[in-house]
């Protein structure tokens, strides 16, 4: 059966760090030295996405988010350590360990406080981009300049988790199975400080939930709403973990702000759309297939996307997990 196209996308965000078995990863081979730059007829057929995906290694030159967050790629792409005191990365053979120096610096100050806040031994960092940037071939449309990464809900164990465990284990749903309130066998206070203490960070520019999650947090907030509720956006899927976003560094020129957020906690009626029937039940076209959007080719994206695929790779030594 085809699921309908709202439900499709809830999915495609939901399973995104879910599950990996039916998703293609990139292969090992995807870590090693960069390719030799395609051809110029090459590129300009080919979707974006399979060009950066083909990219194990990032750009030489200065760090550089360039363009939207949901059309662009990075220059001068730094790797997050896979294992750090209070975080590990999971789902490492998708190579998406990588963002923006502001993001990698953000991560390594936000895992202690965030274990700080909520008890946890540190934080389970799962998406930010690929080495290069640009549109990834499964799992997100933005996640494409290096500001971008998903976070888990479920606390870091106290060991170092195998590249078995890094794969396979499943994050923690938050929301029951009607979409629409907190599943309250795995909602906990600890969620909350994490939340928080993500929306609290000023270089955060905003902080991504399922609007099954905002709602409660409203609910528990009453009418006391401080700022960082502001922040706290509700969006499709992200039932098991939060989207940080933040915003462009000053001295990323071509990098393109998003609309601030309103200056209101979001917690009265627009949150009501997102329980309606067109979102949680959205009526089915018989007949016609959904058909999917045109990928961005490389010509969609910035000029200075071209130069960053083409690049020489920067010589870096990854970090690895037994
Ligand atoms: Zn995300």
């Amino acid at each position: 059966m085809r699921m309908p196209v709202v439900l499709a996308s809830v999915f495609a965000v939901g399973l995104s760090i879910g599950t990996i078995a039916a998703e293609p990863t990139p292969t090992d081979a995807a870590r090693g030295p960069a390719a030799a730059p395609s051809s110029k007829a090459g590129e300009a057929s080919q979707p974006a996405k399979l060009l950066f995906s083909k990219k194990g290694l990032p750009s030489i030159g200065k760090a550089m988010a360039i363009g939207f967050y949901p059309r662009g790629c990075l220059q001068g792409g730094v790797e997050l350590p896979v294992t750090g005191p209070t975080w590990q990365v999971m789902r490492v053979s998708r190579n998406r360990n990588w963002g923006h120096p502001e993001l990698v610096k953000f991560l390594e100050r936000f895992a202690p406080r965030a274990s700080k806040a909520t008890g946890w031994h540190g934080i389970l960092v799962g998406d930010m981009a690929q080495p290069r940037g640009g549109p990834l071939p499964f799992g997100h449309t933005s996640h494409q300049i290096g500001l971008d990464v998903d976070i888990w809900f479920m606390p870091m164990p106290g060991h170092v988790l195998s590249k078995d465990e890094r794969e396979n284990t499943s994050a923690i749903n938050l929301v029951s199975d009607d979409w629409k309130h907190i599943n309250p066998t795995t909602f906990t206070q600890a969620h909350i400080a994490f939340i928080r203490t993500a929306a609290e960070q000023p270089e955060v520019e905003r902080v991504l939930v399922n609007a099954a999650i905002k709602k409660e947090i409203c609910h528990m907030q009453g009418a006391n709403h401080p700022s960082w509720m502001d922040k706290l956006r509700p969006w499709y899927g992200h039932n098991d973990h939060i989207h940080v976003r933040l915003k462009c560094p000053p001295d990323s020129r071509n990098c393109r702000h998003q609309e601030p957020v309103p200056k209101d906690a979001g917690c009265g009626k627009e949150l009501d759309y997102w329980f309606s029937d067109k979102v949680l039940h959205p009526k089915i076209e018989t007949g016609k297939p959904a058909k999917p959007p045109r990928p961005l080719m490389l010509a969609d994206l910035p000029p200075g996307c071209k130069g960053v695929l083409d690049a020489p790779a920067k010589q870096v030594h990854q970090s690895n997990v037994n």
